[in-house]
């Protein structure tokens, strides 16, 4: 039997195998495309995100292959400035096409240890009090004592295990394709863009331009063909712009979804299989990424057998709201980008507004998931945060942080005693008068310095010693 299967190997599924191998974790992850291809997809990691990265020793390839960006304005185009007090080390964003994310993150995934099974899908899947069963295309079987669903918005897995997947319907679709282009868009785009705002053009990469184009209709049939595309194209700009070569057709309305459960039993859904919503602000790969590094060491401590009452189910309870609050986001950037005065007026006041430190960092860390904080039951405002990387000692906290244990960052003399095997103890002399505890995704579960109460919230959240 295999310990946790997973199915889909998009950024979420390859994500979340790979935080399961650190524990050690039997990982089958299935993926229905025989290879990978180019995606007209996610083209960026926020700040959370990258911090991740760094969380796990993965930034260096990240860097290598992806340029930085710390430009305000994901907030539905508004012109922000990027706020200079963000509390973290990595006050940038990383400018990365969906397709490499999910090459690196496939490669970190495999020289962990994770077996990534292509060209298979699943179908359907019976589950027991002993495990889970998933029917494969070819009528075969795999059975296993958990499954995740990380297979996007359409979900096979959200059907089989019956949950609802509810939100706005679509008012307006947005085509893109990625192309070459053999005209210069530059004075047409900039002239069209007065009036739409959802029109743009954005140079990608290797010869590649990225053109997205607002529809006024709304359709729920099969993705664009390219003729399609450039058919709409025309008659919105008046020229194609000699488009050709498309390495990638897609469509996209204004529309929102999110799964009414995370967890079914043994069975748990994550990445856009549990949410959906419009790409303005390019959050719903880092919202999955995210996703997977919350559930990874939970759905690890249950393998091993140490998961404390509770810790399953705190994923969804932790996550679900994170969503719920992205959703928001998207619904307010959709109806600012709305055409008529109204929202223009709208508009200028919020770019306005925007201009206040306060508020741009607000809106920052709404985008770039550093304003996130999971309600753990305490009134410390600071728990339930994601800790930044600091410095202890000649270090830094996250080059301590690559293998998804447990930590203590202890600056008052406590010990992590029979837990040793699930959290490091980290002295940090100087580092202030409290003692933190942080659990495997960077998240802050205890501040204090008592040892008996240290020690309840180490029973809390990684079981009995
Ligand atoms: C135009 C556009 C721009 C975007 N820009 C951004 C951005 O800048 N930043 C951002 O964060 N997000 C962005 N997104 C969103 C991002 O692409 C998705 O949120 C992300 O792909 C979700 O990752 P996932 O792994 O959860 O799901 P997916 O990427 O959908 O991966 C699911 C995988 O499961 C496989 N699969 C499906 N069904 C089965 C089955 N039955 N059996 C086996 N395998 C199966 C699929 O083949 C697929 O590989 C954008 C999306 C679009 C459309």
């Amino acid at each position: 039997m295999i310990d946790v299967l997973i199915v889909g190997a998009g950024p979420t599924g390859t994500m979340l195998a790979a935080e399961l191998r650190l524990h050690g974790v039997d990982v089958v992850v299935l993926e229905k495309r025989a290879s990978a291809t180019w995606r007209a997809g996610g083209l960026g990691l926020h700040v959370r995100s990258v911090e991740l990265l760094d969380q796990r020793g993965l930034l260096g390839p990240f860097e290598a292959e992806a340029t930085r960006f710390s430009v305000g304005g994901p907030f539905a185009g508004i012109a922000l400035p990027w706020p200079d007090d963000l509390d973290t080390t990595h006050p940038y964003g990383l400018a990365i096409r969906q397709e490499k994310i999910e090459r690196l993150l496939t490669e970190h995934a495999l020289e962990l240890g994770a077996e990534i099974r292509r060209g298979v899908e699943v179908t359907g899947l019976d589950q027991d009090d002993d495990g889970v069963t998933a029917t494969l295309a070819d009528g075969d079987t795999l059975r296993t004592r958990y499954l995740v669903g990380a297979d996007g918005g359409r979900s096979a897995v959200r059907a089989a295990v019956d949950v609802g997947f509810h939100g706005e319907p679509s008012t307006a679709d947005t085509y893109l394709a990625d192309v070459e282009l053999t005209e210069d868009p530059t004075e047409v785009v900039a002239e069209l863009r007065k009036t739409h705002l959802r029109f743009g053009i954005a140079p990608l990469e290797g010869g590649v331009s990225r053109v997205i184009l607002p529809a006024a209709d709304v359709s729920d049939g099969p993705q664009p063909t390219f003729e399609e595309f450039l058919e709409r194209l025309l008659a919105f700009a008046g020229t194609d712009f000699g488009a050709h070569s498309p390495r990638g057709v897609s469509r996209f309305g204004t529309g929102d979804q999110l799964a009414d459960a995370y967890r079914v039993g043994r069975v748990f859904l994550a990445g856009d299989a549990a949410h959906v919503h419009p790409p303005t602000g390019g959050q719903g790969l880092n919202l999955g990424v995210q996703d997977a590094v919350n559930l990874g060491w939970k759905l690890a401590a249950a393998v091993d057998g140490w998961a404390p009452d509770g810790l399953l189910d705190s994923y969804e309870a932790e996550r679900r709201p994170v969503a719920e609050a992205v959703v928001d986001s998207t619904r307010a950037m959709v109806a600012l980008l709305r055409e008529d005065p109204q929202t223009a007026a709208l508009r200028a006041v919020l770019t306005e507004v925007g201009q206040l430190p306060g508020v741009s960092r607000h809106l920052t860390g709404r985008i770039t998931a550093t304003g996130v904080r999971y309600d753990l039951g305490s009134a410390d405002d600071r728990v339930g945060r994601r800790m930044p990387d600091v410095g202890i000692g000649p270090d830094r906290l996250y080059a301590h942080l690559h293998r998804a244990r447990g930590a203590l960052l202890d600056r008052t003399g406590l010990a992590v005693g029979s837990w040793s095997d699930r959290v490091d103890r980290l002295p940090d002399g100087g580092g202030g008068p409290e003692s933190l505890l942080l659990r495997p995704d960077g998240h802050v579960a205890w501040i204090g310095s008592d040892q008996s109460e240290l020690d309840e919230h180490l029973g809390r959240w990684f079981g009995a010693p």
